[in-house]
């Protein structure tokens, strides 16, 4: 049986004529850049992340590039992130001239590991970017305690992460600035580009807001310079339609995320991180008692990945890696100056992981499939 690791027709099949409905809305008004469809959908997703604003944008790239800019993060400065994410983490910094740098990830949690931060604070240092990846928050408390010592602004990327909690807290109301993303293959993806900046901070928000329509304030007269970082109300309708179906959705990701669980424990092919060598078992991905993990990726780690894969290839079953070359080790971040050895965690994390197919409408039979070709092959 084939199992894709995503299946979006199967879910507009679900919610086709709601869809069809609010786009052919749109047409009719012919509104189509900002306007009231936006800025409906921009309170509810600030309702949905608990925060007082949001502020829709072009994508979830330009959301942590307009967060940056509104902090006036440019050349000679410094930005500290994790060096294992998607590459707009780090990207964004430098495009701004400012300077990338590197903390290491918790082995576990493949989020940025805190005790790793203060290290690398200088008097550069402007922002910290902490990133939830694969939909379970990053550990925020103490981030939010060396920022706050060091006076430095932190932006969640949250792209993977719209709905997660940290300690009863949603993802995006924990730093100064929450970076989501609807491109389509994330928990609430659109019919296109999109992305959105949550915040509980007037200024801040203020700023951003005209910062979005190229720093223009009254429209023509500028005191700041800013780009078009516009969202549209197609968009908006649409992503409007499936923020009402996306609990339910993120429920499904963890029933199945628990299936897998019981599956692999049943198979009895479930290793610990450190007793993984050779082909000797998985390692599945750890869920934080203080996190709702939305499970935009469910990742396990095994000896022979890439191995694993050409098998899975042979089952028709899709996977990824979420991400194969660490930041400090891509070609166009070579004059940063580090080297391999200098992430051990991310290093072996890009070398290890793989992402399974997790997206709600899948069967039990389907997630059965994976476990079993999994198992077949670790075993
Ligand atoms: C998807 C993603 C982004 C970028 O979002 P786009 O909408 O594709 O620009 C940024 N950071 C992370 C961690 C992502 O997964």
């Amino acid at each position: 049986m084939a199992v894709p690791l995503l299946d979006l027709k199967a879910q507009f099949a679900g919610i086709k004529e709601e869809i069809m409905a609010a786009v052919a809305e749109v047409m009719e008004s012919q509104y189509f850049i900002l306007g009231p469809k936006v800025r409906e959908f921009e309170e509810a997703v600030a309702v949905y992340s608990n925060c007082k604003h949001a502020v829709g944008v072009s994508s979830g790239t330009d959301a942590l590039l307009i967060s940056l800019m509104t902090e006036g993060v440019g050349h000679g400065d410094e930005v500290i992130t994790t060096p294992y994410s998607f590459f707009a983490t780090a990207g964004c910094i430098s495009r701004l001239g400012a300077r990338p740098v590197f903390a290491d990830i918790d082995p576990l949690s493949f989020n940025i590991d805190p005790k790793k931060i203060e290290a690398v604070v200088t008097e550069r240092t402007k922002a910290i970017i902490a990133v939830h990846l694969y939909g379970q928050a990053a550990d925020m408390d103490p981030i939010l305690e060396i920022a706050e010592k060091h006076k430095l602004a932190v932006v969640e990327d949250a792209a993977q992460a719209i709905g997660a909690e940290y300690k009863g807290r949603r993802v995006g109301s924990l730093g100064h600035y929450g970076c989501l993303s609807f491109f389509p293959s994330k928990n609430l993806g659109g019919a296109g580009d999109g992305g959105m900046v949550v915040m509980n901070d007037d200024d801040r928000a203020e700023r951003l807001r005209v910062m979005r329509t190229h720093g223009g304030k009254p429209k023509y007269y500028h005191s700041i310079i800013g780009g078009n970082f516009r969202l549209d109300a197609i968009q908006a309708a649409v992503l409007l339609v499936k923020l009402r179906h996306l609990d339910k959705w993120t429920e499904g990701r963890q029933k199945n995320a628990g299936l897998y669980r019981q599956l692999f424990g049943e198979a009895d092919v479930v290793v610990d991180l450190q007793d993984m060598n050779g082909v000797k078992g998985a390692v599945l991905p750890e869920e934080g008692s203080d996190r709702r993990h939305i499970y935009n990726q469910f990742v396990i780690r095994v000896d022979k990945r890439d191995e694993l894969r050409e098998f899975l290839k042979e089952w028709s079953i899709g996977n990824e890696v979420y991400y194969p070359v660490p930041f400090h080790l891509q070609k166009c971040f070579a004059d940063l100056k580090y080297r391999e050895g200098d992430f051990p965690a991310s290093e072996s994390a890009a070398r290890e992981t793989l992402a399974l197919p997790i997206y709600p409408e899948l069967t039990e039979e389907m997630i059965a499939e994976v476990v079993g070709a999994v198992a077949e092959f670790v075993q």
